[in-house]
């Protein structure tokens, strides 16, 4: 080859190479976002005065659980909104019926929560409508929003919800850590109240025996009501109000 074709050849593969890493880029900065996906409305808090936020909670239900998870709720006179794995829904009849009958709100959480990422249309479909079918089945009649597993989504997740015209509902407030090191319900509790503000949409898991996210609760209610804030579900926390910016 001449001089010339080589360097035609390395300028079009480090263009290449180049490119390869922004999409790779983009996709690393997109998939855990929880303010942007590529397709669909998604909301992680709204934009209001008024001192009202939206408590979350993520997988489950367990029957194990549930008792302590609702009775925090019940003895306050709060209703949260809970996102829910099909699977867990049919295996936990009792929890999923106490849900329902004590007002809360329901969300598609997918029915196995794996990652959303790289999975095709049929597996987004199968995973969402078989978990909307396990949430009517059980009764619920509210609306239900959806929630990726671990916030992630990509291509055919975003493309899917917004052709079906469902909403992507992430949040702004979380302090739970994943990564192992050790976190009292103090910490928790703490993180949350430092960060919350009005609008917000908070996170806790209190699932599956962690202990401090189920602790903290009703602490994180007690210390939110004294300061002014009231407490609704995810839907009343949207009607009538734009989603927010950051
Ligand atoms: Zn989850």
């Amino acid at each position: 080859m001449s001089r010339r074709t080589w360097r035609t050849l390395a300028v079009t593969l480090s263009t290449l190479v180049v490119a390869a890493l922004s999409v790779g880029y983009v996709a690393y900065r997109l998939i855990p976002s929880r303010t942007t996906q590529l397709a669909g409305e998604l909301v992680h808090r709204v934009d209001t005065d008024d001192r009202v936020v939206a408590l979350t909670f993520d997988d489950g239900p367990t029957d194990a659980d549930a008792a302590a998870v609702l009775d925090a709720l019940a003895e306050r006179g709060v209703l949260a909104t809970f996102y829910l794995n099909g699977r867990e829904i049919v295996a936990n009849p009792d929890a999923m019926q106490r849900i329902i009958a004590e007002g809360h709100e329901i969300g598609n959480h997918t029915w196995s929560h794996r990652s959303m990422t790289f999975v095709t249309l049929d597996t987004v479909a199968e995973e969402v409508e078989s978990t909307d079918t396990a949430i009517r089945a059980a009764g619920y009649k509210g609306p239900v929003t959806f929630r990726p597993p671990f916030g992630n989504k990509l291509l055919t997740l975003p493309l899917y919800l917004a052709r079906h015209d469902r909403l992507t509902v992430t949040w702004d407030v979380s302090s739970e850590d994943f990564s192992g090191a050790e976190q009292s319900s103090a910490d928790i509790v703490d993180g949350i109240i430092a960060t919350t503000r009005p609008g917000s949409i908070i996170l806790l898991h209190p699932w599956f025996g962690r202990t401090a996210s189920l602790e903290a609760i009703g602490e994180v209610i007690d210390r939110l009501a004294a300061e002014g804030y009231r407490f609704v579900t995810v839907s009343e926390l949207l009607e009538g109000r734009r989603p927010g910016p950051s």
